[in-house]
């Protein structure tokens, strides 16, 4: 049975959805749920009954709306695209009714902005004994990044030592400010302190502090900033070898002007404000006003890359490799109405679900991306739109 239910109907689900629609003899039938029920009418308008068979509004915040979702349509996989917020409770609902679990980004406090694989990982042993499975951050990054990693220290090293994973958007989508991926969760990400791996100890540095320029292939020269990025809490730990890992993201100048006024007048606090009689978190109204990351696709023009540096030693000499992909806001939007980053993030969460309908990825417990062979996978992104390349290079950043 290769039912699945996806939860969620923003940008990323929209290319699940039709990536998945796209693909019966993975996925026999698709049931879409969401807060807004309307938008999940939309979708399946657009990709037809006969593919998504039904459309349901549910709360994922609360756990038993989400046990009641499950018994009705019996999937046999839940695809969480909603926000990390609602991991847990889709995670509790699945335990009680025994059902496989994927999404794309681990679990975060509403609030607290601190995102860990603790509360998570906590799940293995109940996973584990209830025999079903959960892949965590089925995205890009996370997703393909730890992918990139397993097939690097599988395929071209003996051991590996140091990771920078670059994450480079080279796209112009002509707004004067706008976040690719959920507002709220973009900007708590990026405004927390930046955090590195070196020497067996995690290293604070502040948000957004320090800046190397970096030459992304097919997208040129780009300044990039040190971040924490969730794949390389996993990656460490499943690398031990690892020295160093750090996660670099690209900002232009007119983008963090804007970020640094919403700061500094308050507006990216998560803390209540008294407004009018009202509690309302000012970050949330922010998201309110600002565009809606799927309406970014229309007229989004040049290409992402986003790759994951690998240096290591093979046969006793070091060498690095990069590993990456290019992706066309254009085309994406040609194939599926959707920006690259949607896209990008959409694809392989598709591909993660297949491969454990399939069996190529099923295990009890609760797994990263890179606890598995990475063969399948990265064969899979070249056949559904996210091609991939392998060069030779020096050490990233070193020489600078
Ligand atoms: P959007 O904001 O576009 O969509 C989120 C969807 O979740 C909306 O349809 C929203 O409903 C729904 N939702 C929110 N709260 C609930 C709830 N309580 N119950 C049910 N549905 C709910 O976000 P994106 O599509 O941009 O991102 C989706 C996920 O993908 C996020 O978790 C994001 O962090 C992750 N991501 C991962 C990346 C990766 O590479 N790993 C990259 C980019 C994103 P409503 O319409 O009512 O608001």
């Amino acid at each position: 049975m290769s039912k699945v239910l996806i939860i969620g109907a923003g940008g990323v689900a929209g290319v699940v959805v039709k990536k998945c629609a796209a693909l019966p003899e993975y996925f026999s039938e698709i049931h879409l749920a969401s807060r807004t029920v309307s938008k999940c009418e939309a979708l399946q308008k657009e990709v037809g009954k006969d593919r998504v068979k039904g459309v349901y509004a549910v709360d994922a915040d609360d756990s038993q709306q989400v046990v009641e979702l499950i018994r009705k349509v019996e999937p046999a996989l839940v695809i969480n695209v909603a926000l990390p917020y609602q991991d847990l409770p889709i995670m509790d609902a699945c335990l009680e009714t025994g059902v496989h679990y994927l999404d794309t980004a681990n679990y975060e406090p509403k609030d607290e902005a601190k995102f860990e694989y603790s509360w998570q990982w906590a799940y293995q042993d109940k996973f584990k004994e209830k025999g079903i499975m959960a892949l965590l951050g089925a995205g890009f990054d996370p997703g393909v990044t730890n992918v990139f990693t397993a097939y690097a220290a599988k395929h071209y090293f003996d051991e590996i030592h140091y990771l920078d994973i670059v994450d480079c958007n080279g796209g112009d989508h002509g707004q004067a400010f706008a976040t690719n991926f959920n507002p709220e969760i973009n900007i708590r990400e990026i405004t927390q302190k930046g955090k590195f791996w070196e020497n067996g100890d995690w290293h604070e540095t502040d948000p957004i502090s320090v800046r190397k320029d970096l030459d992304y292939p097919n997208v040129g020269v780009r300044a990039s900033y040190l971040l924490f990025h969730e794949e390389l809490e996993s990656l460490v730990k499943h690398f031990p070898s690892i020295k160093r890992a750090r996660f670099w993201m690209t900002f232009g100048d007119q983008y963090l002007t804007h970020l640094r006024v919403l700061e500094n007048v308050g507006m990216t606090s998560i803390e209540p404000v008294e407004f009018q009689g009202n509690k309302i978190v000012p970050l949330e109204f922010l998201k309110a006003v600002l565009p809606n990351p799927g309406s970014l696709a229309e007229g989004y023009t040049g290409k992402t890359c986003i790759g994951t540096y690998v240096t290591g030693l093979k046969d006793g000499e070091e060498k690095t490799i990069f590993i990456y992909n290019n992706c066309d806001h254009a085309e994406t939007n040609r194939e599926v109405g959707a920006q690259a980053v949607s896209y990008t993030t959409g694809v392989p969460a598709m591909i993660g679900a297949s491969l454990m309908l399939q069996g190529e990825w099923m295990k009890p417990g609760v797994w990263n991306m890179e606890q598995f062979d990475p063969d399948e996978f990265m064969a899979r992104l070249n056949k559904y739109g996210l091609p991939w390349q392998v060069v030779e290079c020096e050490r990233p950043f070193e020489q600078q």
